[in-house]
């Protein structure tokens, strides 16, 4: 067998390979016994479970209540209709001029790169967008292009999707080589929960088109607990910042993962001890088959007043709302108790 030196394409990709897709086959990791968790058949039909094993190491064994396996695991209470939440609560539809673009904030747009990620969240807000599951064709580049050719108010360009890290760095580096062409962009973002998940993505292709963009790169980061959070991910960090890539966090707020002051403080200090910081911690959005993880608005400004009685202020993320309609996102106050 060839060895297979851990920061190459191929070692990602057998990471993603390798990810596990059964239920019945993570319980037997985790050492648990079906008994122990929800039915999920109807779920898992409709939203099929996709988790590396990077990321299962790092679940507590025997825990059924595991805040990283919450996120992953289906259950068929998400089968349960509840009024008031629906399959776009963005109303993302409607901001899409042409396919793949999303250009709702007047100086930044974002591209869907793919629709495709390396783990199925249960929460997630996108999981019924209507995006096919191959990547962007060429041709649809060039539409990205020419949108920013005739948007020249726009300064960043967001690659999202899915998780645009699916796509391969030979890729990835010419669609960016084009980007790097247009003179009215001064950074590129890149949201993406895959170096998460499995950090080997963080390779030398990836770090040598970061390192000879003449753009700013912003690497968002999605990850909801400090469990998540090794030493292999601090490892790749600190090699992304030796290029020069800024490397922010955004999570999002869950019932029975990370709606604690104990989790939340937790996750921003070891964030920071990564080198990433924390930037946007949402509040949920009325996300068809994701009620039972919503907590309110007013919990959420509460449990936030709480971890600021913690945390000093440049780790605290900022709780925001997306409101379909308002020009940007909505920055909500931690409500401070009067001791
Ligand atoms: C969240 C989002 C952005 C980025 O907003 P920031 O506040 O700059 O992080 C841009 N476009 C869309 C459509 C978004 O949903
Ligand atoms: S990685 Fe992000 S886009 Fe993909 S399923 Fe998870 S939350 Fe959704």
């Amino acid at each position: 067998m060839i060895p297979i030196q851990n920061d190459t394409e191929s070692h990602w990709s057998m990471e993603l390979t390798q990810a596990i897709r059964s239920p019945s086959e993570l319980l037997t990791l985790l050492q648990l016994a079906p008994h122990q968790l929800p039915e999920s058949n109807n779920a898992e039909e409709a939203f099929k479970m996709l988790v590396p094993r990077p990321f299962v190491a790092r679940m507590e064994q025997g825990n059924p209540n595991d805040p990283l396996l919450r996120q992953v695991l289906a259950d068929n209470i998400e089968m349960t209709p509840v009024s008031g939440y629906s399959k776009d609560p963005l109303d993302e539809g409607n901001h899409t001029p042409r396919k793949a673009i999303v250009h709702k904030y007047k100086h930044r747009v974002l591209v869907i790169t793919t629709g495709t990620c390396a783990v199925n969240c249960r929460y997630c807000f996108r999981r019924h967008f209507p995006y096919s599951n191959n990547q962007l064709a060429q041709r649809e580049w060039d539409h990205v292009i020419e949108y920013l050719e005739q948007h020249p108010e726009v300064n960043e360009v967001i690659l999202s999707g899915g998780d645009p890290l699916m796509l391969k760095d030979s890729q990835l580096s010419k669609h960016v080589a084009r980007l790097n062409a247009l003179p009215q962009l001064k950074r590129l973002r890149i949201h993406s929960r895959l170096p998460v998940v499995i950090p080997s993505r963080v390779n030398h292709e990836l770090l040598a088109w970061m390192a000879s963009s003449p753009l700013d790169i912003v690497l968002v980061l999605h990850s909801n607990h400090g469990n998540e959070i090794n030493q292999e991910i601090a490892a790749k960090v600190s090699q992304l910042k030796q290029v020069g890539v800024t490397v922010l966090n955004q999570g999002v707020l869950l019932k029975g993962v990370n709606d604690s002051v104990k989790a939340q403080v937790d996750l921003s200090e070891r964030l920071f001890a990564a080198g990433i910081l924390p930037y946007y911690m949402f509040t949920f959005d009325p996300i068809e088959g994701g009620a039972h993880f919503d907590i309110s608005v007013t919990e959420a400004q509460k449990l936030m007043g709480q971890v600021a009685e913690i945390l000093p202020g440049y780790l605290m993320p900022r709780l925001a709302k997306e409101i379909p309609g308002q020009p940007a996102k909505t920055v909500l106050a931690p409500s401070l108790s009067d001791h």
